[in-house]
C-alpha cells in the first residue's frame, strides 16, 4: 500500500525506483525539446515505467496528487504533441523501456508489442519470423510503436496496406486514473459493439497511456522494384496512378510524387544523386511489391510504364536495375525533408484531399499563394496514392528565410481554407499536437469538435491526460 503521506515523487520512486525518476535539469533535458527543436516545455520529472503494472501505478500516483501526465515515445512527433508546457508540473511519463516484444503468432499473422518497441525493430521481429510489418517512415530507427499508434502514423506504403490505425487489431491503454484498457485481441473479426480501441488510436496521449498493441503482419515481399517516372501535370500523375493499380493491382505499395524543385532541392543538398530525366515539371516515385516467388514483377512494372509512355500519359520512366539503384532513386524521395532543413525553414502543411481533387486544389491554392507571396517557391511532394501532400512554401530567392515564417498564418489560412472547400483535412499524417489545436475547432464541424469534447470528458474527466494537445 502507498504511504498516504507520502508526497508524488516519492511514490513515483517507489513505483519505478529512484534511476527511473529523473528529475536533474541534465537528465530532463532531452523530454523537454522536440527534435526540430520547435516546442520547448518544462516538467516536474520524467519517469521510465517498464510495465503496464508499473504505468498504472504510476498514473494513479500522478491522478492523487491531481499531477497533469503527457505521453512520451521517441519524441519525433511533428507538432509537439509529446512536450509538456512551460508551467512545470506536468509528469512526462516515457515508454522507452516498455520494449518487449511479448508475441508474435505466425498462423494468425500478428506480432504483440510493447509502446516503447523501436518500430525499425517491429519490421526486424517481423522479418525474422519471415513476414513483414509494412509500416514505414523516415524517423523509424527512433520512433516508438506507441509513438505511431498516438499519431496513427502514415509513411510511405499506406496506399497498400493502410495507416497505423488499419494496421492494428487490439490495443491495450492505461486511463488517467490508473485502470487498464485491455484489448489485446489478435482479431479481424470482432463486432461487439463500439471499437474503443480506435479511440486511443490517433488521440496523441489525450485519454490514455498506449502500453501495447496487437499489429496485423503480411507475408514478406519476394520481388521488388522501383520506377523513376516524369509527368507533365498532377492530372498525368493520377492518371497513371490508375493506370497502375488495374495493371499491378496490389503490388502497388508506393506513388510518391514530387515537384521538380523539391527534386532539385533533394540533389542540391545530397550531391552524388541520381541525376535523371532532367528538364520535366513533375515526377514519380513508383514502388512495387510482389509476396509471391517466381513472378515477374520487374517486367509487368516495365511493361505497364512503357504503355503509359506511349500513351502520352509518363513522359518518361528509368526501372531501378539493381538494389542499389533502387535505394538510390528512394534516397531522391527520402532526401528531400532534410534538403529542406539545410535550405533554411519553410512553412509546411501535411494535407489531404480526395486524390481527384488535387489538380485543381494545386491550381488553385498555387495562384492564392504567388498573389500573396510573389517570388514564393511551393516545395510540394508526398503520398499522392494516399491522396496526401506535404505542401511547403519556401522564401522568394534573396528572401530571409527565417523572416518569412512570420507569414505562416496568413499561409496556413490560404491552403488550409481551400483544403477544405475541396472537403480534404490540414493534418494528414502529422496528428494536431499544440501545432494544429485552433485548425481543428476552424475546421472540423461543430458537431465533431462537440463529440470529441464529450469523449475526452468521458474518458479523462480531471483533464490529466496530456492536457492543451488535440483539443
Ligand atoms: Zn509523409
Amino acid at each position: 500500500m502507498a504511504d498516504p503521506g507520502a508526497t508524488l515523487l516519492e511514490r513515483l520512486v517507489g513505483v519505478v525506483g529512484g534511476s527511473h525518476v529523473l528529475t536533474a535539469p541534465a537528465d530532463l533535458e532531452p523530454y523537454l525539446v522536440d527534435w526540430r527543436g520547435r516546442y520547448r516545455g518544462a516538467a516536474r520529472a520524467v519517469v521510465q515505467p517498464a510495465s503496464t503494472e508499473e504505468v498504472s501505478d504510476v498514473m494513479r500516483a500522478c491522478a492523487d496528487a491531481g499531477a497533469p501526465v503527457v505521453p512520451q515515445g521517441g519524441n519525433t512527433g511533428l507538432c509537439g504533441g509529446a512536450i509538456p508546457d512551460n508551467a512545470g508540473a506536468e509528469i512526462v511519463v516515457s515508454l522507452r523501456r516498455m520494449n518487449r516484444v511479448r508475441a508474435l503468432d505466425a498462423d494468425n499473422a500478428t506480432i504483440t508489442v510493447e509502446a516503447g518497441v523501436p518500430l525499425a525493430v517491429v519490421q526486424e521481429s517481423a522479418a525474422a519470423a519471415g513476414l513483414h510489418f509494412p509500416l514505414s517512415l523516415a524517423s523509424e530507427g527512433s520512433c516508438t510503436i506507441g509513438g505511431n499508434l498516438s499519431t496513427n502514423a502514415g509513411g510511405t506504403a499506406v496506399l497498400r496496406y493502410g495507416n497505423t490505425r488499419d494496421l492494428t487489431l487490439g490495443l491495450e491503454a492505461v486511463l488517467a486514473d490508473g485502470s487498464v484498457f485491455s484489448a489485446l485481441r489478435g482479431l479481424r473479426k470482432d463486432n461487439t459493439g463500439y471499437d474503443l480501441k480506435q479511440l486511443f488510436i490517433g488521440a496523441e496521449g489525450t485519454l490514455g497511456v498506449v502500453t501495447a498493441a496487437v499489429m496485423k503482419l503480411f507475408p514478406a515481399p519476394q520481388a521488388e522494384a522501383t520506377a523513376l517516372v516524369a509527368v507533365a501535370s498532377p492530372e498525368k500523375a493520377i492518371a497513371l496512378l490508375a493506370r497502375l493499380k488495374s495493371a499491378l493491382s496490389d503490388r502497388l505499395v508506393g506513388f510518391e510524387l514530387m515537384s521538380a524543385f523539391s527534386l532539385a532541392l533533394s540533389r542540391k543538398h545530397h550531391p552524388g544523386s541520381p541525376d535523371l530525366m532532367a528538364g520535366h515539371s513533375w515526377y514519380v516515385l513508383v514502388h512495387a511489391e510482389d509476396s509471391a516467388r517466381d513472378t515477374s514483377l520487374s517486367a509487368m512494372v516495365e511493361g505497364a510504364l512503357a504503355s503509359a509512355v506511349d500513351d502520352g500519359v509518363a513522359a518518361d520512366a528509368t526501372l531501378a536495375q539493381s538494389v542499389e539503384q533502387r535505394k538510390r532513386l528512394w534516397a531522391l524521395r527520402e532526401n528531400i525533408s532534410e534538403a529542406q532543413r539545410r535550405e533554411g525553414p519553410n512553412i509546411k502543411h501535411d494535407i489531404s484531399l480526395p486524390v481527384s481533387a488535387i489538380p485543381v486544389f494545386m491550381l488553385e491554392c498555387e495562384a492564392a499563394l504567388l498573389a500573396a507571396f510573389p517570388g514564393a517557391r511551393l516545395v510540394v511532394f508526398g503520398h499522392l496514392g494516399d491522396g496526401n501532400l506535404h505542401y511547403n512554401l519556401s522564401a522568394p530567392e534573396g528572401v530571409d528565410a527565417s523572416r518569412f515564417m512570420d507569414h505562416g498564418e496568413h499561409a496556413n489560412r490560404i491552403v488550409h481554407d481551400l483544403v477544405a472547400r475541396h472537403r480534404g483535412s490540414f493534418s494528414a499524417e502529422h496528428g494536431i499536437g499544440q501545432l494544429k489545436r485552433d485548425d481543428l475547432v476552424r475546421y472540423k464541424s461543430p458537431v465533431e469538435v462537440a463529440l470529441m469534447r464529450a469523449v475526452k470528458s468521458a474518458i479523462d474527466p480531471r483533464g490529466l491526460m496530456n492536457p492543451g494537445k488535440v483539443l
